[in-house]
């Protein structure tokens, strides 16, 4: 269960780069919420702190009750450069995200059990790969890639799934396509899902709730029928 309450949250780089300034909001378990906001708005700062990877200076997030204080297992990231191990296949990458929650050990000797390969097996049929498993990375076109992101992001079984532009190097239709199986994925599993679009139409076509940032601050909160277009 992964409901998210971000409770005024600050953020300032350095001495004086405000990144976010006072933003509040909750998303209930199992939503579908897309940031919006121009580049430089803190869209991806909010992600980083939604994912453990930095601090709020002021203020605090919360995942269910608990108090985010660093990176956890069940907290999954999709990113904009992928990070794939190109010359590994699809199944090998997808795998890589068991590690996030498997003993230091086992991460060490990057050792698999049933489950975790199960797990990478189904996650790479959520984003319809299943056949193209041992194909490997470098040689899947951009969408692709970014659906092995997903596959991988899923494999480590989380109630927060988080995606930082996951579409933004890709071509439109390209990029409809892996929201569509993104969507899907959280969708099936019950996933909170917390993603960052800068493309209002797709935002529109797949979003349920819509957060907009700009200059740090939560300027927009609402559903598609309140969305504008100047978001
Ligand atoms: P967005 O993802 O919406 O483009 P960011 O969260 O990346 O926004 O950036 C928000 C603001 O914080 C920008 O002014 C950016 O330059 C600044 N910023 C982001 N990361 C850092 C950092 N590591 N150090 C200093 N300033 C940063
Ligand atoms: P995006 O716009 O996709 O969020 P950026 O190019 O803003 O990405 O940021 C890429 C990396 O550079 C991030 O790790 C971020 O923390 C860092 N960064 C962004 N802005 C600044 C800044 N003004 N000073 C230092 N680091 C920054």
């Amino acid at each position: 269960m992964a409901k998210v309450t971000a409770d005024h949250v600050r953020k300032v780089y350095g001495e004086d780069t405000v990144a976010l300034d006072d933003a509040t909001f909750e998303v209930p378990d199992g939503e579908f919420v897309v940031l919006l906001g121009p580049s430089g708005a803190g869209k991806s700062t909010l992600l980083r702190i939604l994912n453990g990877l930095t601090s709020p200076t002021e203020g605090g997030i919360a995942i269910g009750d608990e108090a985010i204080t660093g990176t956890r297992a069940d907290v999954a990231m999709v990113f904009q450069m992928h990070y794939l191990v190109e010359s590994m296949s699809a199944y090998r990458n997808a795998l890589t995200g068991a590690l996030s929650r498997t003993s230091f050990l086992s991460s060490v000797l990057t050792r698999y059990d049933d489950a975790d390969k199960e797990m990478a097996l189904e996650a790479l049929d959520t984003v319809g790969l299943l056949d193209e498993a041992s194909q490997r990375v470098g040689s899947m076109s951009g969408g692709q890639q970014q659906r092995v992101g997903i596959a991988r992001a899923l494999t480590q079984n989380p109630a927060l799934l988080l995606a930082d532009e996951p579409v933004a190097s890709l071509d439109p239709k390209a990029a409809e396509e892996v929201m569509r199986y993104l969507k899907r994925a959280a969708d099936e599993r019950d996933l909170t899902s917390i993603v960052s679009l800068h493309q209002v139409n797709i935002a529109r076509e797949f979003g349920e709730r819509f957060i907009g940032l700009r200059d740090g601050e939560v300027v927009f909160d609402g559903g598609p029928d309140d969305l504008t277009m100047d978001v």
